[in-house]
């Protein structure tokens, strides 16, 4: 399998390639050349099949010329074996026709835990015996902590995490802090998450320090992240009648990886009536597909701050194709949204991605009536970013065919404040995360400097 840049400049990579690589050289992302398709009969084989099963019928075309069947089959046990339920994305049913689709199960109790143990497993895979990488990121909450689960204790694997001291919530910092592996370092930096992301992208700019300390990331522009998400989109369709029946699916959604997800799925052959976007009223993406106005706004804290987004990476990669897979067309046009932060859809691409997309904005109050509704109806306490997808589903559910499935991000004990503001309910955390508290954090405080960062690095990696 070859992968090209969305951009069309940079050089054709193969699997190792992209999932090294991240970024493109020309600025794009990586996709496949091709899409692979699930034929009618290759999905009703999988009727049966446990979630590793359907992960190596979906990852296997993909990852040809770079990894073995063996290979493969051992880095998916590995991800997910772990997991805190059997079934490792189980469905619950809520009623008729909702559905929700617990993606929360693994070490860090969010959805990137399954793209990221895969990630981690790859990183250890690919990196020869003296090759060495340095991961550099900045989080305001789910990612660092996932990353960090992710490459604890690799071998040639150092991961430094910048977090804005004092506003990540305490199960968030601690499941950071407490990972006790002498290849994880935790900075706390006294100022914003926006200043931790400066920080970060300065010493991805310093070419001389990047190549030295060879510096990655391990954010959701990797397409080997993505790869990880089509699966679930495959094993729970196929269990609520594919190829037979199609299903709609509404994602909560910030950088637009998890949705684009599925939007692979489809393009493999999984038969899916709608994909739901579901957005906060951090809402650039629900106006990008309704009105055709992708325009950069200011942010707006809310309940749900892993969808508290600007610019959503991934969504270059549905304009791609809606550029008709033209790179030149697409990285004149990224070059203009980067210089005046707007870019307009003309009627006929909204109209193509209308065909497959839905879009819906849910503001607070959506949310608490989603979260709400799920306790008093159903018994089961969801967090509000899947409250956003569920309020979304809801709404929209005259417009959307088959049983609907919610994607279920993340633990509501991630969340407790709102969950309780919403139920009375004040979630726990699960059993075997519950040590959180008693375990002793190890981080460092360092102001926002570049100097002080890159001398912490230069004296740890
Ligand atoms: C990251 C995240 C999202 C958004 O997913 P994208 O792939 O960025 O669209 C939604 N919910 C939770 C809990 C997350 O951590």
């Amino acid at each position: 399998m070859q992968y090209i840049s969305t951009r069309g400049s940079a050089p054709v990579l193969d699997f190792r390639g992209a999932t090294l690589a991240g970024l493109a050289t020309d600025g794009g992302l990586y996709l496949p050349a091709e899409w692979p398709q699930l034929s009618p009969e290759l999905l009703e084989s999988l009727a049966t099949a446990s979630y590793a099963e359907t992960a190596f019928t979906v990852m296997k075309p993909y990852v040809q010329g770079s990894l073995t069947d063996a290979e493969l089959k051992s880095l998916i046990a590995d991800a997910y074996g772990d997991f805190g339920h059997a079934a490792v994305t189980p469905l619950v049913q809520l009623d008729h026709r909702q559905w929700l689709l617990e993606l929360f199960h693994g070490p860090t109790l969010a959805f990137k835990d399954v793209a990221l143990q895969f990630l981690g497993g790859l990183f250890g895979h690919f990196l020869g015996a003296k090759d060495r990488l340095t991961i550099v990121g900045a989080t305001s909450g789910d990612t660092g902590s996932a990353a960090i689960e992710a490459v604890a204790g690799r071998p040639g694997i150092t991961i430094f995490m910048l977090h804005p001291a004092g506003r990540v919530s305490d199960v968030q910092r601690r499941q950071m802090t407490t990972v006790n592996a002498p290849n994880v370092h935790n900075i706390a930096v006294d100022g914003s998450f926006d200043d931790c992301q400066k920080l970060v992208k300065t010493l991805f700019n310093d070419a001389a320090f990047r190549t030295e300390y060879q510096l990655s990331a391990v954010n959701s522009i990797n397409w080997a992240r993505l790869l990880a998400q089509i699966v679930y989109y495959v094993h729970a369709g196929v269990r609520l009648g594919a190829p037979g029946r199609a299903a709609s699916w509404s994602v909560p959604t910030g950088n637009f990886g998890d949705v684009f997800a599925g939007y692979c799925a489809h393009r493999m052959g999984l038969p899916i009536h709608k994909l739901l976007v579901a957005t906060n009223v951090n809402d650039i993406l629900a106006r990008a597909l309704s009105a055709g106005d992708y325009s950069v706004g200011k942010v707006t804290p809310t309940a749900t701050p892993s969808m508290d987004i600007q610019i959503s990476s991934n969504f270059e990669r549905l304009l791609f194709d809606l550029y008709g897979r033209d790179g030149a067309a697409l990285a004149a046009a990224m070059q203009g949204f980067e210089q005046t932060g707007t870019l307009k859809l003309s009627d006929a691409q909204r109209a193509e991605a209308a065909k497959i997309f839905l879009a819906s904005r849910v503001n607070e109050a959506g949310m608490m009536q989603a979260l709400a509704w799920a306790n008093s109806e159903c018994g089961q306490l969801i967090d509000p970013h899947t409250g956003v997808g569920l309020a979304a589903a809801r709404a929209r559910a005259e417009d959307c065919e088959g049983p609907i499935v919610t994607l279920a991000t993340a633990h509501p004990a991630k969340f407790p404040d709102a969950v309780e503001r919403a139920t009375g309910i004040r979630p726990g955390l699960p059993r075997r995360v519950g040590h959180l508290f008693d375990r002793e954090e190890r981080y460092e405080h360092l102001p926002a400097s570049e100097a002080a960062l890159k001398a912490h690095i230069r004296a740890r990696a």
